[in-house]
């Protein structure tokens, strides 16, 4: 790795493993009624000691999350553009060595499903595609942001790690967001899942996000792959990485995922199992310790635990999704294409159903360019 300040970042998550195992109720509640943001704090949250508090925290991280986003809720769709991939990640139905059809969409499909999303009402929407490869390569995303872009205020990719220069061409198109996932902070597990492709390559991973918001991105999406490999370690590299970024890069924004591995996907057995209330702990000690970084929470997610999450902690949410290509046009009927299966179907009228009975007010559009001309001027 390149960049020593990172490495020496995620050595300090290494270093407050430790912590996990010794915090007492006592460390608890004194992080808990004043909750800071560093590792230590976070460790202590993640510890078994604060298992008995629970419910202490879900109210102070309610509270963050209104204080910070207020009763809001931000809503986006992602558009999967293409399935190909060269990649052999073990864990993901897109790999090159499963079974399934490949297509992407071309220009005036890409017209249809934005539309589809669009008609939704939803002005915020998430371009993925896999690796890059020849059917899928730079170009063809920037094309997918540039129509995109003429439609939507606020546009992200979710795809392979490019080139500052890249990045930058996509801001000059109107991307204004890069999600990239480590997926696994621990090295060794990153080896063994990553079987080829160009994926293999921790450090270039791991530094695309700031290479992005070197690139002048507005913000950049991080996660880890929850399942994959001992998931406090992996909350706690994933943590630092964030801190990191979000100091070095205080102008930009940084957004947090916690997907959990679907242990049926590809046939890939989840090594840890995560859950519910694992997960729910996690994500509000992350908002006790950043308090204004907004937390985000996939279709992945079945409904009941998306609705206990939604503004207590969790304050942007995907919805209505659809994973495979061409999803919306054909209604989410599909095929053997899905990247992952979705756990929660529902249309956006019940979603939004469900967040205005717990007082929660969807969002359906958080950012418009006139907001960053205007700060230019
Ligand atoms: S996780 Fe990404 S790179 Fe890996 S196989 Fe799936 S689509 Fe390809």
């Amino acid at each position: 790795m390149n960049n020593n300040d990172l490495a020496l970042c995620l050595e300090h998550a290494a270093a407050a493993r430790e912590k996990v195992a010794t915090a007492t109720p006592q460390q608890v509640a004194a992080v808990l009624a004043a909750p800071r943001a560093d590792v230590g704090s976070l460790a202590v949250l993640l510890s078994s000691a604060a298992d008995g508090m629970l419910e202490a925290m879900a109210g102070r991280a309610q509270r963050l999350t209104r204080s910070h986003f207020g009763r809001t809720v931000a809503l986006y769709a992602p558009l999967y553009l293409s399935n190909y991939c060269p990649g052999g990640c073990s864990y993901c139905g897109f790999a090159a060595d499963r079974q399934q059809s490949r297509r992407r969409l071309e220009h005036a499909e890409i017209e249809t499903e934005l539309q589809a999303i669009h008609h939704l009402g939803l002005r915020d929407v998430l371009l993925l595609t896999g690796e890059r490869c020849p059917e899928a390569d730079f170009d063809y995303l920037a094309l997918g942001v540039e129509i995109a872009a003429r439609r939507f205020p606020a546009v992200g990719v979710e795809a392979f790690p490019m080139t500052e220069a890249e990045y930058a061409r996509l801001v000059e198109l109107g991307c204004i967001s890069l999600t990239l996932y480590q997926e696994t902070y621990d090295r060794a597990r990153y080896d063994e899942v990553h079987r080829w492709g160009p994926k293999r390559d921790y450090a270039a991973r791991l530094e695309a996000p700031e290479c992005a918001l070197r690139a002048g991105m507005r913000s950049v999406g991080i996660g880890a792959l929850f399942g994959l490999a001992d998931p406090v370690s992996e909350a706690l590299a994933l943590f630092q990485h964030a801190l990191y970024l979000k100091r070095k890069y205080w102008k930009s924004g940084v957004m947090i995922s916690f997907p959990r591995l679907c242990s049926e996907q590809g046939g890939f057995s989840a090594e840890y199992e995560i859950g519910d209330q694992w997960l729910a702990k996690v994500i509000w000690a992350f908002r006790l310790c950043l308090p204004d970084v907004p937390l985000v929470l996939s279709t992945r997610e079945r409904p009941a635990f998306r609705d206990g999450m939604a503004g207590v902690g969790v304050s942007r949410m995907s919805v209505a999704s659809r994973t495979s290509v061409g999803g919306y046009a054909d209604g989410g009927a599909g095929g053997d294409d899905r990247q992952f299966s979705i756990n929660d179907d529902r249309g956006i009228d019940e979603f939004c159903a469900m967040l205005h009975a717990r007082g929660l007010q969807p969002v359906f559009k958080n950012w418009d360019a006139a907001l960053r001309d205007g700060a230019a001027a």
